[in-house]
């Protein structure tokens, strides 16, 4: 048994992420509610040389939170613990769909979000979650404050003037247990969507301009085709009223038309993989247009209910059209029949160390695949959109599919060693590491 004052031991269990991309049964599992059992936990592991690995909600695609001895639930660890003027702290295990209903009395919210809102805030921010939208960055450069738990189980509270806090605030699990982050809201607002069918010759080529001009624009392309579906939101106050097709009337179509229809068109393209290019001509074709306001949390975040795989890089913002050049190349030689759209996206560049925006105003280009298509041919994809956007000194997401390792990528980031002396100080015995880290962070 651990010596460990207060904490729950949670059952054992195998753990898998919901991609199914990565698993493992962890020799121990257990549930701290505070960051004095945290450091008891890892000063226990250090003590007799094992490792500790929080997990969020397992979003990561990457076998980033794969725990090899102890695994930390942090479930206990969730909800508000202050609001000072727009500075918002939240308890690392809180999940992001918890946060509206928290930040609601304060009037308060999140500035930018991704697609999903199942992610834990500190699991989110560990990988460096983005939504899009060239005045903003991703969400760790929303925070301003952390508490964590050091490899020698110290407890540490970091503000924005702590140098350590670029680190800190996306720091792969690395560096210790967060057990607390402050992020920086802003006043609750709405986004006004507008979504809808383009050719995919002219979403790309009108993506600079548009990232450019509007709040948050993103865009989907149907691989084998000529189709897009361009989205862009703007920004405005909680005076415009809420209109358009109702949240459950989109709830429904998004449902019916997307993720229902979605799933029986990819597992035919799964089983029959030749019908794919005429199957999302048609999914391309039976696009429609809508428009609608409402709350920013309900036109950022999505359900995504067909399951997949996901692999993304940064590359430089510019680069972006030539990029999806040579992809759309690589699609039309049918080398691979592919049903998952590709997502096309932006973010500003910021001073986090590890940050895929780090310095750089970033364009993201996503790639996915069913979870039922074939492992073999879905990995020799990856790999082959991996070896044109490394091409473009392209940065992968830290929490989705990749294979580079700690040579490539201190060449495309230039505080890489610095984020590795922040490591030695904050972790010297290693006792977050496992395969994953070892691979891209070198030891
Ligand atoms: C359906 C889906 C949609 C997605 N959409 C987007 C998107 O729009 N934009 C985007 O950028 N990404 C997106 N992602 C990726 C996802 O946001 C990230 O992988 C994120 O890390 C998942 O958060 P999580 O809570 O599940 O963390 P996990 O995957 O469980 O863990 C991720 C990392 O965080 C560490 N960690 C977790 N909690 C702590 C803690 N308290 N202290 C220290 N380290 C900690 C873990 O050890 C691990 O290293 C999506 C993923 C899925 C499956």
């Amino acid at each position: 048994m651990l010596p460990v004052r207060g904490t729950t031991a949670l059952p054992t269990h195998t753990w898998r992420n919901w991609g199914g991309t990565a698993g493992c049964t962890p020799n121990r599992v257990m549930g701290p509610s505070s960051a004095a059992e945290i450091a008891d936990i890892v000063r226990d592991a250090a003590a007799r040389g094992g490792t500790v690995k929080t997990v969020g909600a397992g979003h990561s695609f990457s076998p980033i939170a794969v725990a090899d001895d102890v695994q930390l639930d942090l479930s206990r660890l969730r909800g508000l613990v202050q609001v000072d003027g727009h500075r918002v702290t939240l308890r690392a295990g809180t999940h992001l769909y918890e946060i509206p209903g928290l930040l609601a009395p304060f009037g308060l919210a999140m500035t930018n979000l991704g697609d999903v809102d199942r992610q834990t805030i500190a699991g989110a921010t560990s990988t460096g979650t983005h939504g899009t939208g060239l005045a903003f960055g991703g969400i760790s450069t929303q925070i301003v404050g952390a508490t964590v738990v050091t490899g020698t189980g110290d407890i540490v509270t970091l503000t924005s003037d702590d140098a350590d806090l670029r680190a800190v605030a996306l720091g792969l699990g690395a560096l210790g247990v967060v057990a607390e982050l402050t992020v920086e809201c802003v006043d609750e607002f709405r986004l006004h969507a507008v979504e809808g069918p383009e050719t995919a010759d002219a979403a790309i080529a009108a993506f600079g301009e548009r990232v450019e001009n509007s709040d948050h624009h993103e865009f989907y392309l149907f691989p084998h085709t000529n189709c897009a579906l361009v989205k862009t939101n703007t920004r405005v106050g909680t005076d415009v009223p809420v209109n358009g097709p109702s949240r459950i009337k989109r709830y429904i179509d998004d449902e019916l038309l997307s993720n229902k229809a979605l799933r029986l068109l990819c597992e035919v393209g799964a089983r029959v993989p030749r019908l794919v290019p005429a199957i999302n001509g048609v999914t391309g074709r039976a696009l429609s247009a809508r428009e609608f306001t409402d709350s920013s949390t309900g036109v950022f975040v999505s359900d995504r209910d067909v399951r997949f795989r996901e692999m993304e890089y940064a590359i430089d913002l510019d680069a972006v059209p030539e990029a999806l050049r040579e992809i759309r190349a690589l699609l039309d030689r049918r080398e691979y029949l592919v049903s998952f759209p590709i997502e096309v996206r932006a973010a500003a560049a910021d001073d986090l160390m590890l940050s895929t925006a780090s310095g750089r105003t970033s364009g993201y280009i996503a790639v996915h695949r069913y979870h039922r298509d074939d492992p073999a041919d879905s990995d020799a994809y990856f790999a082959d959109v991996e070896a044109i956007l490394t091409g473009f000194g392209g940065r992968p997401h830290w929490g989705k599919m990749h294979t580079r390792d700690a040579e490539y990528l201190r060449g495309v980031y230039p505080r890489f060693d610095e984020f590795r002396s922040v490591r030695d100080r904050y972790d010297p015995s290693r006792v977050f590491a496992n395969d994953y880290l070892r691979r891209v962070l070198g030891d």
